[in-house]
């Protein structure tokens, strides 16, 4: 058997990295597995930029998470000594009756929060670069932004490390079983055991938590970075910001939403993606297509004509990232039922989990530590998708 661990963290992806801090730096001895490298680009944690905002139009029960989340971002920029978050302002556009705008005046409204409504001819003198037709908004908020998905990998990495944090990398985890010492595992043919595990394992969730786990599906996604037809500066972050924009559909088709980020200082294009490509197909993580075709780049460059034509140039690179999504979109966060404390998932983070790594860290440690968190996360519960092992 190993040296003695409090608890073994199962992949060290974005979420599984947060846990390993704030387990670390409350004293716990933490092993965290991953099986690939430091901030590697197989799973759902890359790309140079994620969207962080607070006026949730998913679910208004985020928003005190977000509030939180916020508050640990300051907190751990102010800790490496560097700004992670930058707030460049979000524009969330659409309809006035599509979910993307009604949600987020929901959520603006009903956690008071500041925001501002534009409409066409608001966002044209504000940002021109926006085609917005007459029927359409736009909710601003200022205090919106985006991170590096990679730079905070790293961070909570360097951090967990500092804090005495033993990290072991490109090291798979093949078995899990929780026993009444405990959590038994076997990782790189070596095996392992400690009181406590956390599952943190992204596209990968169905591997260590059985057949008929969990219904979390891993599902391909393509972002692609366009070179502008008008000058790169003016989508600058003091130019531009981040957006999200629900594209009107037929009535019963599919939604159709693109989102973006300005241009990132070293990025020859200016990123932007579908937000959730609902054509693509549930993917195995190990044996997904990870090379892009010039007829995806195609589709979304022809959206972008109609809607920021200036973005509509040629495609100069594209990736592959993967959603690991649940049914019903929401994360699954919490202690697995029967295992009485034993293992805390954290997984099923889809296409919206970055901004809240630093909570989710947090909420991990509390349910590690004192087997509770004061932090409402009811509606995230895997009892909702349970089968008792
Ligand atoms: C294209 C795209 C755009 C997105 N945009 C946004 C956005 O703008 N804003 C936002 O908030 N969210 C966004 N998200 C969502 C967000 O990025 C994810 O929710 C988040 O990265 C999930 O983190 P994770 O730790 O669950 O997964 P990962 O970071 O993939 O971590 C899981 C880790 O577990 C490791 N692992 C798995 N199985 C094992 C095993 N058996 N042994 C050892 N290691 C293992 C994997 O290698 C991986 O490193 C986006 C996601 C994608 C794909």
């Amino acid at each position: 058997m190993s040296a003695e661990y409090d608890v073994i963290v199962v992949g060290l992806g974005g979420m599984g990295s947060a846990a390993a801090y704030a387990l670390a730096s409350r004293g716990q001895r933490v092993l965290g597995i991953e099986q690939f490298g430091p901030a590697h680009s197989m799973g759902s944690s890359h790309g140079g930029t994620r969207l962080v905002r607070k006026a949730y139009f998913e679910r208004p029960d985020y928003v005190p998470l977000l509030v939180r989340s916020y508050q640990l971002w300051d907190e751990l920029s102010a800790a490496v000594g560097t700004r992670l978050l930058t707030r460049c302002g979000a524009l969330m556009i659409g309809r006035p009756d599509s979910a993307v705008v009604s949600g987020t005046l929901e959520s603006a409204r009903r956690w008071s929060l500041p925001h501002e409504v534009l409409d066409s001819a608001g966002l044209r003198a504000r940002y021109p670069q926006f085609a917005l037709p007459e029927d359409q908004l736009a909710v601003f908020e200022a205090d919106a932004g985006f991170v590096s998905p990679e730079t905070t990998v790293r961070a909570h990495l360097e951090l967990a490390a500092a804090a005495g944090a033993e990290l072991r990398f490109d090291t798979l985890v093949e078995q899990l079983e929780v026993g009444s010492d405990g959590v038994h595992l076997v990782a790189g043919g070596e095996e392992l055991h400690a009181p406590r595990a956390v599952i943190a394992t992204g596209a990968w969730a169905g591997r260590l938590t059985g057949p008929d786990g969990y219904p979390i599906k891993a599902q391909r996604q393509t972002v692609h970075w366009f070179r502008p037809l008008t000058a790169v500066t003016d989508y600058d972050p003091d130019r531009f910001p981040v957006y999200l924009w629900s594209l009107p559909v037929a009535p019963g088709a599919q939604r159709l939403e693109i989102y973006g980020f300005p241009h990132q200082p070293g990025e020859e294009g200016v990123k932007s993606a579908l937000y959730h490509d609902w054509s693509e197909p549930d993917v195995n993580p190990d044996t997904v297509r990870r090379t892009v075709s010039e007829s995806e780049q195609a589709a979304l460059r022809q959206l972008l004509s109609g809607t920021i034509p200036g973005l509509a140039g040629d495609c100069v690179t594209s990736q592959v990232c993967l959603y690991p999504a649940t049914p019903d979109d929401d994360f699954l966060l919490g202690v697995h039922p029967g295992s009485e404390g034993r293992l805390v998932l954290a997984l099923g983070f889809s296409g919206h989990g970055f901004k809240f790594v630093p909570v989710v860290g947090e909420i991990v440690a509390d349910l590690v530590v004192d087997g509770a968190t004061r932090h409402d996360i009811g509606f995230l519960s895997p009892e909702r998708y349970a089968v008792r092992r």
